[in-house]
């Protein structure tokens, strides 16, 4: 029995309303239950419970944003320190994967094929719910792996590539097919696949970063933060100053990153307070305490240089709160702008779905994403979309409960 475990689990109240569950979780994951399991010593009882609800338990254990979802209304956290949800799901997710758990599938032939475009956490989650229910199910996938930002988005300092890819078999023991090498829009096409399949579910995410749309976003120097991490793009950074723009994920990810890869000055530069960051408070410490500088309230209006970046115009900001908004909007002090010399530009404010989204003849927003109707369909009836593709708030467990809500549904029609 590991005691630090047992002693975490008998701190949760089990409380009746479970707000952990009820108002954090997004995937709603039974967690007094599950933890109750574990303070009996368990287990296997324990991942059945969460494994009823999410197929990601060791993934979301570590890297979602806790202190924003489940552990924000634990009524432990009114007085004192809330329960560690994200330490005993990572525990009882770990067991699972170390004691060759495999996920309870229903014995039944549904017979229903369905093509699934992307095999991140929002793809792989609707593939293990169909396949539970017996259909059958075929990710397509453009790398030679699967896992999407959980391999090339979250760095391995917060998830290990090794605990994505155990957590992506035991899913795949289900009966998954996939196919690897295979991209919409270069050699796989939706037209074929509407033919073959009785459904198609898009999952294939959005990583582009988002523009400023500023002077200067073209010099030589400039980098997206997610495609600097997808694609491993990163310069030699030593003795450079590099300013990382955006308050999220991202940004801290690509900032610490940067700074490990030997930059000499990372700033992080946001257009709020810290208060109003989305990034978990420990990612900004983590980065502070490996020597990332930060601006806050300091919005980008310019990057200057003549064919490479030199210098970055900033201007301070003003936090007002307006009626209605849950956080206040940053405003540009007039004539506060100011100049510092930088080398690189990472711009992280933000990503959206790549061009092949627009072209597959479905309704998008004005951003790029597909539209989806509550039930995740999209314009076409035979189609749906998931994960960061439809908007789903750019969160694993988001993503996640999306796939799931998209099977149910599809197993829905035929039951
Ligand atoms: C640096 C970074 C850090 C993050 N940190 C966190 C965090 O700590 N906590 C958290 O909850 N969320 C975090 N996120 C957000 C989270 O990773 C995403 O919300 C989540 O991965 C979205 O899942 P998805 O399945 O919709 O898309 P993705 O994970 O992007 O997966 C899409 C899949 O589709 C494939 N694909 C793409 N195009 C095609 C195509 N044309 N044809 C076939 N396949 C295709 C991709 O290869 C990939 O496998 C982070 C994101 C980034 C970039």
């Amino acid at each position: 029995m590991n005691l630090e475990i047992k002693k975490e689990a008998e701190y949760c109240l089990h409380c009746k309303n479970k707000p952990c569950s009820n108002i954090g979780c997004p995937l709603n994951i039974n967690i007094p239950e599950f933890i109750e399991k574990i303070k009996e010593e368990n287990y296997k009882g324990a991942a059945d419970i969460l494994y009823q609800t999410t197929v990601l338990p060791a993934i979301c254990g570590r890297v979602c944003p806790h202190y924003k979802q489940c552990m924000g209304p634990c009524v432990r956290g009114i007085k004192g320190n809330p329960v560690n949800i994200g330490k005993l799901e990572t525990f009882a997710g770990d067991w699972a994967l170390e004691n060759n758990y495999q996920i309870k599938k229903e014995n039944i032939e549904k017979q229903k094929r369905i093509a699934i475009i992307g095999g991140g956490p929002a793809g792989l989650t609707a593939a293990a719910f169909l396949a539970m229910k017996g259909h059958n199910v075929t990710i397509y996938e453009k790398y030679d792996n699967l896992g999407g930002l959980l391999i090339y988005g979250i760095p391995d300092f917060r998830l290990p590539k090794e605990v994505v890819q155990n957590q992506i078999n035991l899913i795949l023991n289900l009966g998954i097919d996939v196919k690897y090498n295979m991209q919409l829009g270069k050699n796989l096409y939706i037209n074929d696949l509407e033919r073959e399949y009785d459904n198609v579910i898009l999952a294939f995410g959005a990583n582009n970063s988002a523009k400023m749309n500023i002077d200067g976003e073209d010099l030589e120097g400039v980098f997206g933060g997610n495609e600097l991490l997808e694609y491993n793009l990163h310069p030699d950074y030593k003795g450079k100053v590099v300013v990382v723009n955006g308050g999220g994920n991202v940004a801290m990810d690509t900032a610490r990153i940067v700074k490990n890869l030997g930059a000499e000055k990372v700033i992080v530069t946001y257009r709020r307070s810290r208060d109003e960051m989305p990034a978990e408070s420990k990612e900004i410490e983590s980065a502070m305490n490996e020597g990332v500088e930060f601006l806050f309230q300091n919005n980008i209006v310019k990057i200057i240089g003549e064919k490479n970046v030199e210098k970055v115009e900033l201007i301070k900001t003003k936090l007002i709160k307006k009626e209605g908004e849950t956080r206040p909007s940053p405003v540009n002090i007039e004539n506060s702008n100011y100049t510092i010399d930088a080398d690189y530009v990472v711009m992280a404010i933000g990503s959206v779905p790549a061009n092949e989204a627009k072209e597959l003849g479905l309704e998008c927003t004005k951003y790029g994403y597909i539209k989806v109707d509550e039930k995740g369909m999209t314009s076409n009836p035979k189609i749906y979309a998931i994960g960061d593709l439809a908007n789903n708030k750019s969160t694993i467990a988001w993503a996640a409960r999306s796939g799931r809500n998209v099977a149910k549904e599809i197993n829905n029609e035929v039951t």
